[in-house]
């Protein structure tokens, strides 16, 4: 058995709830047939106040050992350093995150929050919150970039707001069979089976991308057009698997209509949620983008996409959806 402890900082609990929305494996499944042990969750378990305050004392004594360490949510450090704004079980949350991720073999980081610091994190950042391993993109967060766990490894990051219930639970089977070694990280600890590819690849608007045709308006009815250029997509900047392993095994953001913003990505939320900056494309000179995918300039840009939309043929015009 894999014994898996599982604790909440500065969340909204979404992604608990995209976890238990798992279905292949559902979280029974995780713990029936994966040898998942959850000796905590706050969702899932039945002990709560002295009783889930010395399930916490004992791992953090080493009196039960502890496998993997999931937290989820941003840690609070404010005010003044102290961690008061965030107290559990009797203690600042920061407090139990220290001793906990200084006892388990595997530390696992959910969610934007818990990674990077989240929308909680964003300025002004009144609680003083902060990734496990980073802040916003730069390394250190809490734990610091030198910390490893007790198996080595840094923090195990599944950014997204919330995360694919499906990246959630493959890296949670993959621990809990023994695994670990398969699981390979990018540079800022993310799995590369999920994280590598962007939004943008499998999305059912890329030839309107390719062709430089937008769209202004949001929803299913307007499956024409890509929302790169006025609505502000971040599909071909964020790394996430989300048009190639669907939400519900149905759909996504943008196949729904709704622009990428980019949750699985350090810089998120983009531009702290300033005024004007949400769903819109902040534009250079009102020309061209600002935000560029990977390895493009804004001249090339500016060349090719003048050239796709003369380009453009009557079909990547159309609503090639017809029922
Ligand atoms: S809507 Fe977004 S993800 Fe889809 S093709 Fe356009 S830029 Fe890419
Ligand atoms: S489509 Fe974009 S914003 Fe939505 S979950 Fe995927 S990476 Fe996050």
């Amino acid at each position: 058995m894999t014994t898996v402890l599982w604790l909440q900082g500065g969340a909204c609990s979404g992604n608990t709830m995209s976890f238990l929305n798992a279905n292949k494996p559902t979280v029974v499944d995780l713990i029936t047939d994966f040898g998942l042990d959850v000796l905590w969750h706050p969702s899932l378990s039945v002990e709560m106040g002295k009783d889930t305050q010395q399930i916490l004392a004992d791992c953090a004594s080493g009196a039960r050992p502890l496998d993997v360490f999931v937290f989820e949510g941003s840690v609070i450090q404010g005010p003044d350093g102290s961690g008061r704004f965030d107290m559990f079980a009797e203690r600042p949350m920061k407090d139990w995150v220290t001793d906990l991720t200084s006892v388990a073999s595997i530390v696992v980081a959910i969610g934007s929050c818990a990674t990077w610091g989240g929308l909680v994190a964003a300025e002004p950042n009144p609680t003083d919150s902060t990734g496990l391993q980073y802040h916003r993109g730069t390394p250190g967060g809490y734990l610091g970039s030198d910390w490893r766990s007790a198996s080595g490894l840094p923090v195990i990051n599944i950014p997204g707001c919330p995360a694919h219930p499906d990246w959630i639970t493959q890296i949670l089977v993959a621990l809990g069979t023994g695994r670990v070694k398969d699981i390979t990280l990018d540079e800022l600890g993310r799995p590369r089976t999920f994280f590598t590819s962007f939004t943008h690849s499998g999305c059912s608007r890329n030839s309107f991308y390719e062709y430089k045709q937008d769209t202004e308006f949001f929803g299913e009815g307007t499956r024409t057009g890509c929302m790169f250029y006025e609505l502000g997509c971040k599909g071909p900047l964020a790394h996430s698997s989300c048009n190639r392993i669907l939400w519900n095994r149905q759909s996504s953001k943008t196949r729904a209509g709704m622009p990428c913003l980019g949750c699985t990505e350090p810089a998120f939320p983009f531009d702290d949620l300033a005024p004007g900056t949400v769903f819109t494309t902040q534009m250079i000179a009102g020309a061209v983008p600002r935000d560029m995918p990977p390895d493009q300039d804004h001249l090339t840009y500016l060349a090719m996409a003048g050239a796709a939309k003369v380009a453009a043929p009557q079909w990547a015009k159309d609503d090639m959806f017809v029922v």
